[in-house]
């Protein structure tokens, strides 16, 4: 098989025959194709042995997934196995061998348990070419270099660095001051990275100038972008919402965050009247079926029409993960929730109304609140008003609050609003 031709014909599919489909067209494709999946998936999956709709499919999360690994997958692979071999190759750094012809990897997984991911060579292409078709700012038939901070190397990535494009690996468990330079001269048309990588490299004033930046693996705060766009001298900061379980969300050429509906379908389980959980069936994945898998994200969906016409459905913004929901005993004893844009709002305005730019806002394990950043004594003062006043509106008994310079720990995942709950791990 002729990788490159692969991939183009994905590219060229999604980038041009998706067009103008229109709502009601993209829900009868997503039905077609659903329903052909499951046919396939009902003949392969133990698991999903004879299942037709997808309404009799379990919703399953992620230790549903790893629980039964073996009979989920299609392609003969036991749990134990492909984890072995998923470590031995994060161990080794070396990301090239397949197991069985298939490409097996291990999530980061921020809510403590570790996934693995099963991908076949023809997913791999397909996943090349759509990334293409929705990233390449000048088409795939001009050349383009791509700079790509990762966490780890993949054979999922390699593929994309074909004919024209050229692609460049950095490694974030580098030190970040070893980059600089290769960065500089490399001088990417294309950055992508976690938004703390970002805006590391903004602060640093590296001299690229890259045509477009995307922005992956953490919730892109609204304040970091538009730091971001104005560094980078960028429109539009891209984000590239991409987890193990499949590419969901990517940001049009007018700035707005739509639902890749075009590959996945996605249900929503409402948390209120504007945010909810996702619930994700990606009608193409063989290997590793994605059926009704919920992820434990919060979308924030956006009302109206987006300038660029395109039927998949736009979101205000990723909220960040329900794990990050605060929790609070409420005056009447029943417990409360707090979303993680309601703690933001009370930090972000509070140094005399001008935004502080780095802070972290942790609630520990004993319900406690800790607020990193470098702040003023007034900044202090407005903050803990802020979470009083909060507390006030929501009816909430306001546990303690602390107060600590701002620190985050390079290289992993940065969270603005974190909850620290039991089995996870905590940065910073
Ligand atoms: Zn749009």
């Amino acid at each position: 098989m002729n990788e490159l031709y692969e991939v183009l014909k994905y590219y060229v599919y999604y980038k041009y025959c998706m067009r103008f489909v229109g709502r009601k067209g993209l829900e009868k494709r997503q039905l077609k194709r659903i329903e052909k999946h499951l046919q396939y998936v009902s003949e392969h999956s133990k698991i999903y042995r004879g299942i037709k709709k997808l309404n009799d499919c379990p919703v399953i999360d992620k230790a549903f997934m790893m629980k039964h690994f073996s009979e989920l997958n299609t392609v003969g692979i036991k749990g134990e196995e492909a984890e072995a071999f998923a470590v031995r190759a994060e161990r080794k750094r070396d990301f090239v061998p397949k197991l069985k012809n298939v490409t097996v990897g291990l999530s980061s997984g921020t809510s403590g348990q570790r996934g693995i991911f099963l991908v076949s060579d023809q997913e791999r292409m397909r996943w090349a070419g759509y990334v293409l078709a929705k990233f390449l700012p000048d088409g795939i038939w001009k050349s383009c270099s791509i700079a790509f901070f990762m966490r780890a190397d993949s054979n999922l990535y390699q593929s994309v660095g074909k004919g024209r494009i050229r692609f460049y690996f950095f490694d974030i468990y580098q030190d970040m001051g070893e980059h600089w330079e290769r960065l500089e001269s490399v001088n990417p048309q294309v950055l992508v990275g976690q938004p703390s990588i970002l805006l590391a490299i903004a602060r640093e004033k590296v001299r690229i100038y890259p045509k477009m930046v995307i922005s992956v693996a953490e919730v892109l705060e609204k304040q970091d972008e538009r730091r971001l766009a104005e560094a980078f001298g960028v429109n539009v900061i891209h984000q590239a919402y991409q987890c193990t379980e499949g590419f969901l969300a990517s940001t049009c050429k007018y700035g707005t965050l739509h639902l890749n509906e075009d590959i996945v379908h996605i249900e929503r389980e409402y948390l209120d009247e504007h945010r909810f959980v996702p619930v994700v069936t990606d009608f193409e994945r063989k290997a590793q079926p994605i059926i009704r898998y919920r992820l434990n994200d919060i979308l924030v969906e956006k009302k109206g029409l987006c300038k660029c016409k395109s039927p998949c459905r736009a979101l205000e913004k990723i909220e960040g993960r329900e794990d990050d929901v605060f929790y609070f005993q409420g005056r009447d004893g029943t417990e409360r929730r707090v979303f993680p844009d309601f703690i933001r709002r009370c930090v972000l305005f509070a140094e005399n109304g001008s935004v502080v730019s780095d802070y972290r806002v942790v609630q520990e394990e004993n319900g406690a609140i800790t607020v990193y950043g470098d702040l003023t004594e007034n900044g202090t003062w407005q903050i803990k008003k802020e979470l009083e006043k909060l507390a006030e509106d929501r009816d909430f008994i306001l546990p303690e609050v602390y107060f600590e310079g701002y620190r985050c720990e390079p290289g992993k995942k940065m969270k603005r609003v974190e909850r620290i709950c039991l089995g996870r791990n905590r940065q910073g």
